[in-house]
């Protein structure tokens, strides 16, 4: 059984404030106990608060990006290794807003999470195509190609025990436009495939998360699918109360 997990990407978003209340308001809504991995992503400069706050919970954190780089003259970068000192145990790769914006390409992404895997946080690579290439039936080749990057890494296949796949499209993120579960496990499909074809007890245990605009009234759906095990949430992850009915769709 591959471990299923929700995870919150609250992007640029908290005040030391807002995130108290966040934090505990999710804390007192999951006091059940999830099958899910249930895993937060704050802005880095509250990394520390809220690695203080769930101190003892069942809640993981972790960071929504990370150097390409070990240590030194990088200034305003942060390294996987100030990241394990805060106790993080995952750090997004290659999410969509920083290939498209801050022009991260499939070597700096690979290079990344070769970063992470080498101090011991766990990777969730994001792959995912854009509107435009969608339309041109352009889909498998993009993921594909973006999955390729972290094969042709010295560990190849292997680099991929261990860490965790996000299937975003980029037209579903953020615009209320979610792909329909059935869209979605296509792509999963398809990725477990791809990786399958190189070993197959690698691609048997990666939990492939899907994400972009998952709300709770689409989550039970996505996530039954066979291929599809959680989901990385943006938006819905900042309303305590949404983000909750989300993990119990698991
Ligand atoms: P969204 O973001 O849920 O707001 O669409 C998802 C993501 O960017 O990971």
């Amino acid at each position: 059984m591959r471990q299923q997990i929700v995870a919150g990407n609250w992007k640029m978003n908290g005040t030391t404030a807002s995130i108290e209340t966040l934090l505990s308001d999710l804390l007192q809504g999951i006091a059940v106990q999830s099958p899910a991995e249930i895993v937060v992503f704050p802005p880095f400069p509250y990394i520390n608060q809220v690695a203080t706050q769930l101190a003892g919970s069942h809640v993981h954190w972790g960071a929504q990006t990370l150097s390409a780089n070990q240590v030194g003259a990088y200034t305003g970068e942060i390294a996987a290794e100030m990241l394990t000192d805060l106790r993080c145990r995952y750090v997004i790769v290659g999410h969509s807003e920083r290939r498209s914006l801050y022009n991260e390409d499939n070597v700096t992404v690979a290079m990344k999470f070769a970063q992470a895997k080498k101090h011991g946080l766990t990777p969730i690579l994001c792959v995912g195509e854009t509107l435009e290439q969608r339309q041109a039936e352009q889909t498998q080749q993009v993921v594909g190609e973006q999955l390729e990057a972290i094969l042709n890494l010295a560990d190849g296949v292997q680099g991929l025990s261990g860490a965790v796949l996000a299937y975003e499209p980029v037209w579903a993120i953020g615009t209320g436009m979610t792909a329909t579960a059935e869209q979605a496990q296509a792509v999963h499909q398809v990725l477990r495939q791809k990786i399958s074809a190189l070993d197959a007890t690698v691609a048997q245990q990666l939990p492939i998360l899907y994400g972009g605009s998952v709300k709770p009234d689409n989550a039970k759906g996505l996530f039954a699918m066979p291929d599809i095990d959680g989901g990385l949430i943006g938006g819905a992850s900042l309303e305590a109360g949404q983000f909750v009915e989300i993990i119990n769709s698991i």
